[in-house]
């Protein structure tokens, strides 16, 4: 049996059960069916095949599902922030324990390659290690010095809130989210995305079996305009955590805007990688290779445009296409492969709508461009790189969210500066000289939230996360998150008998 035969046997084991019971709602700690009854079917993008029938909840699930989190949100928000951290390590065992089987649903759900997707447990499990261990500081503040004053500063868990996420990576991303809300005590209604809903009811029945109390943690499966639509609009729900695109963020605050939501919003990229030739050109090749090609592209911060200088662009664009072309395209649970099949058909065909308009706009397609032979039945595109365009162009400017990289020559360091700032977006950058100096200026001028010199993407948890402009408004990751699931008080002490305006006598 080979390896991949032997994860396929695996992967309908743990499939089983969706195919059984298909994937529920989960409300105040019990799994249940949409109210109205109704379902929609989520496929794999492997080869289209049914995986499950999924509860298509709507406002009426919504409603219940936010009741249930106001409801547990004042004893959760009081339980001593201890017993909350030794919960949400609780779910990080839980979730390792479970790592293959979450791996393994991912997989077959998203078209992600095993090869990444066994980490992203294990990286969930280390976001609720962290939160966990901050849980004990959420509250804590600042206290603030005036000559005859003393002002201190808590926290305290804002409410019941709202997570909507994305159909790449569902898993590790919903975990982001939901780690530090429930960790400073808020209580939670998710919504998933409905290209990728499984793991999402493998994730809070995971989280219930690790102790968490019941109506901490609610999910409801359904579609944006529904489900996710009636989540931004409820009354107790006090913010929305929302990862996804920008024209859906725009969507999203004007359905909250009545209830006066506090959102906080991860959206899209069209990132730089700025190669400068006194760098070591071999890893950053590499780099830049590992940040448009894993996680099929599908990524917000994959360095989607390259930037390369023109006295290095031939040699350099070269390169990466030569390592792009070796990239091993195939079933995503087979340990060989890098890149799997895009999440849906339809995201299939965007993708594919930018490889005719690179010809159009005048790129040349350097390798890939293609469905890969003997893989006709699912969503598959061959990485792909675009040479000899130009920022002005659509390939340069819109999001493409696929293996798909446009390379673009600069001349000098004021013009790589400008071609990099010249987007809607502001997520990442990466630079790669061996000039700190330059490394430190042109770090500072990008407008985007997070830059990595000489480094593909690593995350550090206490580093905030989060874009500019077009990619998104505000930031996670370590007391960021905190900020955001909390509102901040200031309590003001007279510490002398001070003169106060004596006002009608
Ligand atoms: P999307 O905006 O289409 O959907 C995201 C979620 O929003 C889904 O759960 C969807 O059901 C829900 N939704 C849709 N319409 C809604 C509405 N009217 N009200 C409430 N909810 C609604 O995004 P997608 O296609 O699932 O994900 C891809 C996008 O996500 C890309 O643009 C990508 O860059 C972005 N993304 C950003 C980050 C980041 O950290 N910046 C991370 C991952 C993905």
């Amino acid at each position: 049996m080979s390896d991949l035969e032997r994860n396929l046997v695996k992967a309908k084991k743990y499939l089983s059960r969706f195919v059984k019971n298909g994937a529920l709602n989960h409300i105040n700690g019990q799994a249940m069916p949409a109210d109205d009854g109704t379902t929609f079917a989520t496929y794999s993008p492997i080869d289209m095949a049914h995986l499950s029938h999924v509860a298509h909840g709507k406002a009426s699930d919504i409603a219940k599902a936010a009741t249930a989190a106001q409801a547990a949100f004042k004893s959760w928000s009081e339980t001593d922030p201890k017993v909350r951290a030794h919960i949400l390590h609780c779910i990080a065992d839980h979730i390792e324990a479970r790592a293959e089987e979450i791996a393994f649903v991912e997989c077959m759900d998203t078209g992600q390659a095993l090869r990444f997707m066994s980490k992203a447990a294990i990286r969930a499990a280390a976001n609720f290690r962290f939160f966990a261990n901050k849980a004990i500081e959420a509250r804590d503040g600042k206290s603030m010095y005036a000559p005859n004053q003393l002002n201190i500063t808590n926290r305290k868990p804002i409410g019941p809130v709202g997570i909507i996420t994305p159909w790449n990576t569902p898993f590790m991303l919903a975990t982001w989210k939901i780690a530090p809300a429930i960790a400073c005590g808020c209580t939670v209604v998710h919504k998933p995305a409905e290209f990728s809903p499984l793991t999402a009811s493998l994730l809070v029945e995971i989280a219930e079996d690790a102790g968490l109390p019941p109506g901490v943690w609610n999910l409801v499966h359904g579609m944006g305009e529904d489900a996710g639509k009636a989540l931004t609009e409820h009354p107790a729900i006090k913010a929305i955590g929302f990862v996804g695109e920008g024209a859906t963020g725009t969507r999203i605050m004007r359905q909250a805007a009545p209830t006066l939501k506090r959102f906080h919003f991860e959206l899209g990229g069209k990132n730089p990688i700025i190669i400068f030739p006194d760098a070591d050109l071999e890893r950053a090749a590499d780099a830049a290779v590992f940040m448009i090609y894993s996680l099929n592209g599908e990524r917000c911060t994959s360095s989607s445009r390259l930037l390369v200088h023109d006295s290095i662009y031939e040699d350099f664009t070269t390169m990466v296409a030569k390592k792009a072309k070796n990239i091993s395209v195939g079933h995503p649970l087979d340990p060989k492969t890098t890149v799997g099949p895009l999440i849906h058909p339809i995201h299939e065909e965007k993708v594919n709508s930018y490889i005719k308009l690179a010809t159009e706009e005048g790129a040349t397609i350097a390798t890939g461009g293609f469905k890969p032979e003997g893989l006709k039945d699912g969503c598959y595109v061959s990485p792909t790189l675009f040479t000899n365009a130009t920022n002005d162009m659509r390939i340069a400017q819109e999001e493409i969210f696929g293996p798909v990289l446009t390379a673009i020559s600069f001349k000098d360091e004021a013009d790589a500066l400008k071609i990099a700032n010249d987007s809607p977006y502001g997520l990442t950058g990466y630079i790669w000289t061996s000039d700190v100096t330059r490394a430190l200026r042109l770090s500072d001028a990008l407008d985007a939230g997070m830059i990595w010199v000489n480094s593909e993407n690593t995350r550090h948890l206490p580093a905030p996360f989060g874009g500019n402009k077009a990619s998104g408004i505000g930031r996670d990751g370590g007391d960021w998150s905190f900020d955001f699931y909390m509102d901040t008080k200031n309590i003001a002490f007279a510490m002398t008998e001070h003169k106060i305006p004596k006002l009608g006598g």
